[in-house]
């Protein structure tokens, strides 16, 4: 399944009509009435400056990924390299939004508005939750573990229930009780508001977008302080590099909500799924296999279901084919976070053969190295025969 917010940049194409061919751009005059007379005026670099170091934008809400902004920034003019973050971002922006086509542009536009309307009318019943204190989030034995960074230390908090699964005791109860209050009370603002709700996937009939409301800079150092460390460490196939992005979002299961969730794959690299708790009954994990696009409805012959606990996290590949059974009884909230590596994605646009995660490519990969062994075997024989 897919966010409905989510976006493929190309930073070469924008490089590219930025630098001057502006043949296939749209209409001018109606851009000039859109962009900023600041905006027009910016050229790129032909060339990077590779000795500039870049600021950092992971700690923002932006419309593009913030790696992107990374990557932008060495091209851009001398004035802008030695002005403010604020204005850098408002001129990359700008710039990315001018150049992604209409149905993008508008996207972003409605999505922006979106967002500052909750942002500037949503009061926060817990405050301290918008900013990552690792003291008063974690259990000691999970903050204790990253800290230290080992293979050892890893080892010692992660439990593997199943192949490529992976759990671990995460976030105090007193947190979990907070959120999902800050989560109800999102909710109800919409409710009351009686503005209509952006919900986290296209298979979600509820749930509310964290990143909306604000707490997209508390998840993204999440993602960079604590699960990435440990991704590389579980999952070097898919983000050794690190990851650089996520969607986060919080579903609730009950009555009145989503009582369960269809079988599906993540627009992830990693997925963080926290069970938040409340009482309940029922909703188990279910997953069935690795999958790259190729084979994702491939048959299944992997079978392992996991029964959720408070406070626990999973950590799974996001093409780790997966549901969540009918809860039966009470309700239960879900941190979900949809981890992402730019490079990783970068990298697998000219890869055909994914056989170190999916299992699909695992077999063919198999089968085909059996049917060279046999010929090798098969010309062998008849050249022994031949003498
Ligand atoms: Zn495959």
């Amino acid at each position: 399944m897919t966010s409905p917010s989510d976006m493929n940049s190309n930073l070469n194409r924008f490089r590219s009509i930025a630098l001057g061919s502006s043949s296939k751009q749209s209409d001018p005059q109606q851009q000039q009435q859109q962009q900023p007379q600041e905006t027009l005026k910016l050229k790129l670099r032909r060339t990077p400056k590779e000795e500039h170091e870049p600021e950092h934008y992971e700690d923002l809400q932006l419309d593009f990924n913030p790696s992107l902004f990374r990557s932008l920034e060495r091209f851009l003019p001398e004035n802008l390299l030695s002005s403010t973050r604020t204005e850098k971002v408002r001129a990359m922006s700008d710039l990315l939004l001018r150049y992604s086509p209409e149905t993008e542009r508008i996207r972003v536009q409605k999505h922006r508005e979106y967002r500052q309307n909750i942002l500037s009318s949503y009061q926060r019943l817990h405050g301290e939750l918008y900013t990552l204190d690792p003291a008063s989030f974690f259990v000691p034995s999970f903050l204790d573990a990253v800290s230290k960074r080992s293979e050892e230390s890893f080892k010692s908090i992660i439990v593997r229930v199943a192949p490529g699964i992976y759990t671990f005791d995460m976030f105090k109860p007193q947190f979990c009780q907070m959120f999902i209050a800050e989560v109800e009370n999102m909710e109800k603002w919409f409710h009351y508001s009686k503005s209509s709700m952006m919900r986290p996937t296209t298979i979600n009939r509820f749930g509310v977008v964290l990143d909306d409301f604000g707490l997209g800079s508390m998840l993204q150092k999440l993602l960079e302080d604590f699960i990435s460390p440990i991704s590389q460490f579980l999952f070097p196939e898919v983000c050794g590099t690190g990851l650089d992005s996520h969607h986060g979002y919080a579903i609730e299961y009950g009555k009145y909500r989503d009582t369960d969730v269809g079988f599906h794959v993540d627009d992830s690299e990693v997925t963080l799924n926290v069970c938040l708790g409340n009482q309940f009954t029922g909703a188990e994990l279910y997953f069935r296999g690795v999958r790259c696009d190729n084979h994702v409805t491939s048959e299944i012959k992997e079978n392992y279901d996991y029964s959720q606990v408070s406070g626990q996290a999973v950590l799974h590949h996001g093409r780790h084919r997966h549901g969540a059974r009918a809860i039966t009884s009470g309700r239960l909230v879900n941190l979900i976070m949809w981890c992402r590596s730019s490079t990783f994605r970068e990298a697998k646009r000219y890869q055909k053969d994914f056989s170190s995660w999916c299992g699909g490519c695992k077999v063919e990969k198999h089968y085909r190295q059996q049917a060279a062994i046999k010929a090798t075997v098969e010309a062998l024989k008849r050249r022994g025969a031949e003498r």
